[in-house]
């Protein structure tokens, strides 16, 4: 016999639905990761941005370094090859030192010749007259017409009568050169003439071969780095870099600083074209300048490039990094979710079903918290029970209260289903009390009770109505199957015999649904008289 009533508005959910509105809501998941991953990136940015900054200090300073070894590097090569120069050209003079050999026509071609051949410096070479003749020239192709070499700085080198250097000139092929000669004094001191030849800078073995060639290419300060020349005036006599504009030089102060013979390096601003890492040295032989200079544009795209190959070298362990913290934050989230989803089953569950188990989790914490939930679950769910016995059972025999069978047969008279109803009472039962005692009288009350449960089947209904007045609710029966239920309750209850051997017999009285009526207030008006017609027939018997 089923005692249980369904608690009211108890609405069954299918096990995906979610009662509860999480959309909006930030998961456990994505916030462990995203911290995580929000770490990483504000530790690479502040490394690399600081990392950048001390770097590019340390690379500004190496290049200024850098510019400034290799600009006195380039001057003292100038010096040296200066005094190379004027070196074999007074030792060829002092060859021609007589003024025979003077007029001595192949002793002259031979002499020039080998001056050429030997310092490999010259664009050509020459020999004057005192007189302003040229009596000799020589270049590589052959002998050069001699009016090729300018009248007028002839007419200098003659007139000075010792070394000379003419200002630099643009050649015929657009290349700046100057004129050296040395004089020509026989024994007697008597001036014969000079000695002398063209210079041009943009020859390989003069400025071309010592620009550049001290620094080797895999040097990351040679990037957008290059170094020019300048004579004893400022002019640019030497550029490797043909299409840059002198402008944009960006040394004019170092310029400044050689012109009164110094070296050393500086940062130079320059509002048009940026900054500029500057090393600057003076030569002091020729008086000329060199300028190594490297743009601070250049050296910071290079170092760019530096991050990104970092950037990309980190990427890898990054990844799995994050990957890691996906996996971590959903093993660290899950104890979450299956406990919501333990206690939203637990209260979904009905009262006389067991409660689902949580699984041991490996986290501490979140087994503590899963342990503490399923016990305070099942705490809530027994004192549930234990509520709602005490508000609908009847204490003594453990039938349905007078309460709870109202609530039922309200149920039923609202739902028009078919049914009927006994009310019963023990006969004679205040003898009971007077002959054998109370408690006599409640040991038979249960005893009456559990006689009916075992007689009744599982679709009925039974409980304690009043002192020793019971009520059965029988669903879907006839006026026969009904008279035949409440028959087979009175004999048995006869027949039954109680631990205290107190004979026991039942009247009844029944109504039936929807046949006699649709109202229980009539139902039970019904069977009210019936019972008392039973009562007055002599006890112990069943009217309809
Ligand atoms: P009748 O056959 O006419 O029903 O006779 P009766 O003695 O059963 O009639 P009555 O209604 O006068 O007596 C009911 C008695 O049931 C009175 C009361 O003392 C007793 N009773 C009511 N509730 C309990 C209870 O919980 N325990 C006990 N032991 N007796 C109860
Ligand atoms: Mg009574
Ligand atoms: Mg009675």
């Amino acid at each position: 016999m089923k005692t249980v009533i369904m608690a009211s508005g108890g609405r069954k959910r299918s096990p995906d639905e979610n009662p509860y509105k999480t959309k909006g809501k930030v998961s456990l998941r994505a916030l462990f990761s995203g911290l995580v991953v929000l770490t990483f990136l504000m530790t690479l940015a502040i490394t690399l941005f600081a990392s950048y900054h001390s770097e590019e200090k340390l690379l500004q300073e190496r290049t200024l370094e850098a510019n400034q070894r290799e600009s006195q590097r380039v001057a003292h090569a100038i010096d040296m090859m200066y005094l190379s120069v004027e070196k074999s050209l007074s030792s060829f003079g002092g060859e021609l030192a007589t003024p025979m050999s003077l007029g001595e026509a192949d002793e002259t071609a031979k002499q020039l010749r080998l001056l050429y051949e030997s310092s490999g410096r010259f664009d050509s070479v020459f020999v004057a007259a005192a007189n302003g003749k040229i009596i000799d020239s020589y270049t590589k192709s052959g002998a050069e017409d001699p009016a090729a070499i300018d009248v007028s700085l002839l007419k200098q080198a003659l007139n000075t009568r010792k070394e000379y250097r003419s200002l630099f000139y643009t050649e015929t092929e657009g290349d700046q050169a100057v004129v050296v000669s040395e004089p020509i004094y026989d024994a007697n001191d008597k001036y014969l003439g000079v000695i002398g030849g063209v210079l041009c800078m943009e020859h390989a073995n003069v400025l071309g071969s010592l620009l550049g060639s001290g620094r080797s290419a895999s040097d990351f300060d040679t990037v957008g780095s290059y170094s020019y020349v300048v004579d004893d005036a400022g002019r640019l006599i030497y550029d490797p870099n043909e299409d840059r504009n002198e402008e944009e030089a960006g040394g004019n102060l170092a310029l400044d600083r050689i012109l009164i013979g110094m070296s050393g390096s500086v940062k130079v601003t320059d509002d048009a074209n940026g900054e500029y890492l500057v090393g600057y040295a003076y030569a002091p032989r020729t008086g000329w300048g060199v300028v190594s200079q490297t743009s601070a544009k250049a050296l910071r795209t290079e170092q760019f490039e530096q991050m990104r190959g970092t950037l990309v070298v980190v990427m890898g362990p990054f990844l799995m990094l994050a990957c890691a913290a996906l996996f971590l934050a959903r093993r660290l989230a899950a104890p979450f979710v299956s406990l919501a989803d333990f206690v939203l089953r637990a209260v979904d569950r009905p009262e006389d079903e067991a409660l689902p188990s949580v699984r041991r989790h490996w986290n501490r914490e979140a087994d503590l918290l899963n342990r503490a939930v399923m016990r305070s679950v099942r705490e809530m769910k027994r004192q549930n029970r234990d509520l709602n016995d005490f508000a609908l059972k009847d204490s003594l025999t453990g039938l349905l209260n007078r309460r709870a069978l109202d609530e039922i047969l309200e149920k039923l008279e609202g739902d028009n289903r078919p049914f009927s109803l006994l009310l019963m009472d023990i006969d004679r039962f205040k003898a009971v009390n007077d002959l054998y005692g109370h408690a006599a009288g409640d040991e038979v009350l249960r005893s009456v009770a559990r006689t009916l449960e075992e007689t009744l089947g599982n679709q009925d209904l039974c409980g304690r109505y009043g002192g020793e007045e019971f009520l059965v609710l029988l669903p879907g029966r006839n006026l026969p199957e009904t008279y035949e239920m409440a028959e087979r309750i009175r004999l048995a209850v006869a027949a039954h015999e109680n631990s205290l051997h107190i004979p026991v017999t039942l009247s009844i009285g029944a109504s039936v649904c929807p046949m006699q009526s649709m109202r229980v207030d009539d139902l039970f008006e019904l069977a009210d008289r019936a019972l008392y017609r039973a009562k007055e027939g002599g006890r112990n018997r069943v009217v309809v």
